[in-house]
């Protein structure tokens, strides 16, 4: 199927039903999709691009739209590859009302915090390398600063809830639907002009104890859907979860540390709940020392306790026991920079959670330079990691790795968990692809093998747009 026009020609009016694609394409960050319907410009996601060693320009360059022309933006989650762009769209002009269900919008808040402060750490990084150098300044300016990330804070407007049809405009109405992937996740179904149009965001996994299971709108027309792990089947989480035990006993019983590299949404509190479970359940030693060394999975961990009504059956069920599901014994919060610092001076018996989970920046960085090196240490990876990202070279078994400007030998024990995946599986997706119904359907956010893979499984007309390709529904 050949794109009919290119995004960027396309004039506001006329109640065509357009849609164009502008990140995530045949890849898995970025998120970014413009719907035109009933006379409005209607953006689902605008995500930054992590991974690559291009990042700044990936995530600087044109959008392909004009920001300021952009009514609404629904956001599906509060991954950074969804929401992470925002503050540009509003430093570019984006003035429309930003929708999203009340658990996202928090988390969101806090991602977008996080993604400027690092910005502007590494900025600031990047000025002090130059002047020790005696090298004139050449690093880029970060994307946008904190004034243009409090701006964007004030473009939140309606709160969704799933499956209340909320009203946008004359003749265009959309339902967030439970996607069952993080707290306050959402797919979204879009109906103008007699047609409905569902944008799957990050589909989940069913059965997960710390997640509703995904909730698909049925009866589309036409369906935006992901397609992360459209090529594979995770193992069982129960196979996962004893590998994991494993690793942590063998890892702790080594006497060095573990470092657990980990995204601060859902994974850091579903390890933290499978720790406490793991404890309380003898599987795992109580004397383990953990650390949460990650500002932005404490406030996370703070704003999943506060949303009782947002959890699963499982979690809420514990709250109101007045358990915390998300607090082991020997737990320790280190949000202040000392805190995490005094941890690179511990040799030994410390479990370190700490982001980012694909070791691309963040706290993680340092504590994989102090200690990749030492036999005694063990790192446990538990998600997904893009090509091109520090943890994917030390997975695919990488000798010796640059970290921060260092060479260092990789002599850690080194782990792999793969079912602890926040996203649905070949048969997940498929499944819930045959609930949506639609007979036609566009792939983003995967790679693309992995898209292929899928493709060739899911029934009706498939298409894998590329950057800026446009299509009249
Ligand atoms: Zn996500």
């Amino acid at each position: 199927m050949a794109p009919r026009a290119r995004a960027g020609l396309w004039r506001r009016g006329g109640n065509v039903l357009k849609i164009s694609f502008h990140g995530a394409d045949r890849e898995v960050t970025g998120s970014c999709h413009l719907l035109q319907a009933a006379g409005k410009r209607i953006l689902i996601d605008c995500g930054f691009y992590q991974g690559s060693r291009r990042l700044d320009e990936e995530n600087g360059r044109e959008l392909g739209f004009d920001a300021g022309s952009v009514d609404f933006l629904l956001l599906t989650h509060a991954h950074l590859d969804h929401c992470g762009r925002i503050p540009l769209l509003v430093k570019r002009g984006f003035r429309g009302e930003i929708v999203a269900t009340v658990a996202t919008r928090e988390l969101a808040r806090v991602v977008m915090l996080d993604a400027t402060h690092l910005q502007e750490e590494e900025h600031k990084r990047e000025l002090r390398h130059a002047e020790r150098r005696g090298e004139a300044e050449t690093s880029p300016a970060p994307l946008y600063m904190l004034v243009d990330t409090l701006n964007a804070f004030d473009r939140f407007g309606r709160n969704a809830v799933y499956r209340q049809p909320l009203p946008l405009a004359d003749g265009l109405v959309a339902t967030f639907h439970d996607s069952g992937h993080i707290l306050g996740s959402a797919s979204v179904a879009i109906e103008a002009e007699g047609r409905k149009i569902v944008f799957s965001g990050d589909l989940g996994n069913p059965g997960r104890p710390l997640l509703r299971d995904p909730d698909p709108p049925q009866g589309a027309d036409v369906a935006v859907m992901e397609s992360t792990y459209g090529d594979r089947r995770h193992k069982g989480l129960g196979e996962s979860l004893a590998e994991f035990y494993e690793a942590l006993n063998i890892a702790f019983h080594a006497g060095g540390n573990v470092i657990i590299p980990t995204f601060a949404l859902e994974r850091a509190q579903e390890l933290l709940f499978w720790i406490r479970d793991g404890v309380e359940t003898n599987k795992l030693s109580p004397a383990m020392h953990l650390f949460l060394d990650s500002p932005m999975a404490i406030s996370a961990t703070e704003i999943f306790a506060r949303y009782p009504d947002e959890q699963s059956p499982v979690v809420a069920k514990l709250l109101a026991k007045g358990v915390d599901p998300f607090a082991p014994p020997n737990l320790k919060f280190t949000r202040e920079r000392a805190e995490s610092e005094a941890l690179n001076r511990v040799s030994g018996g410390a479990v370190i959670l700490a982001g980012s989970g694909m070791a691309t920046g963040g706290r993680v960085v340092h504590h994989l330079r102090h200690n990749l090196g030492r036999p005694a240490a063990s790192v446990i990876f538990v998600g997904f990691a893009a090509k091109g990202t520090l943890a994917r070279e030390i997975i695919d078994g990488a000798r010796a790795v640059r970290v921060l400007g260092d060479e260092i030998r990789v002599r850690a024990r080194i782990h792999t968990i793969n079912g602890f995946s926040a996203h649905a599986d070949q048969a997940e997706l498929m499944d819930w692809h045959a609930r949506v119904g639609a007979p036609r359907t566009f792939l983003t956010h995967g790679e693309p093998a992995a898209m292929q893979a899928l493709a060739v499984k899911l029934k009706g007309e498939i298409a894998m747009p590329a950057f800026a390709d446009g299509f009249e529904l």
